[in-house]
């Protein structure tokens, strides 16, 4: 049923499922007394990339990020494109620790990733990145209310950075 409700550009999930898979997760969290963590990622700057390069590249840059987004999950997690250039990745079965230590790899992956756009020219980008871990309540959307704010807490502290929150 997933597999339909893919984003056309990325091929990441799109934001309509967000919901069936946060309360399957739940479930699953509840049963087993496990956690699950979120990473909002959202690329800074991104407006100046396109306004330098063109949609295009803008559009092809997206899609280098969507790959190295998935190539970061691990089996069982999830990655979402919730619009423009921000993300929402869902990592199962992780508690504080981990996901902090998930988020900070993938933005040092960010960091070392050469994303190519017109005629062989190539540039660097950086994302912030906020974390929230799943607290055992059965409304989920607080969890996305925390994980919004620690990525607006990384962008107002200057971006380019891991916040939990
Ligand atoms: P910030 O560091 O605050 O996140 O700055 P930003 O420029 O990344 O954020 P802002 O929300 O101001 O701009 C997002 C830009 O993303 C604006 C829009 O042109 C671009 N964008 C959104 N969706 C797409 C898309 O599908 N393709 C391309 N090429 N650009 C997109
Ligand atoms: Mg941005
Ligand atoms: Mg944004």
């Amino acid at each position: 049923e997933l597999a339909s409700g893919r984003d056309v550009l990325t091929r990441l999930l799109s934001r309509k499922y967000l919901p069936v898979v946060l309360s399957r997760e739940v479930g699953y969290a509840q049963q087993r007394g496990s956690r699950f963590a979120l990473l909002a990622v959202d690329i800074d700057f991104f407006k100046r990339v396109n306004d330098t390069y063109g949609h295009d590249a803008g559009d092809r840059i997206l899609r280098q990020f969507a790959e190295l987004l998935s190539n970061s999950a691990r089996a069982g997690d999830y990655v979402f494109r919730l619009g423009g250039e921000e993300f929402l990745l869902v990592l199962v079965d992780v508690d504080a620790d981990g996901a902090m230590r998930a988020a900070r790899n993938l933005r040092l992956r960010i960091h070392a990733e050469t994303f190519r756009v017109v005629d062989g020219e190539s540039m660097n980008i950086t994302a912030s990145i906020g974390v929230a871990l799943y607290d055992g309540h059965p409304d989920y959307e607080r969890t996305l209310r925390r994980v919004d704010r620690a990525l607006y807490q990384a962008k107002e502290e200057g971006r380019d950075r891991v916040v939990y929150v």
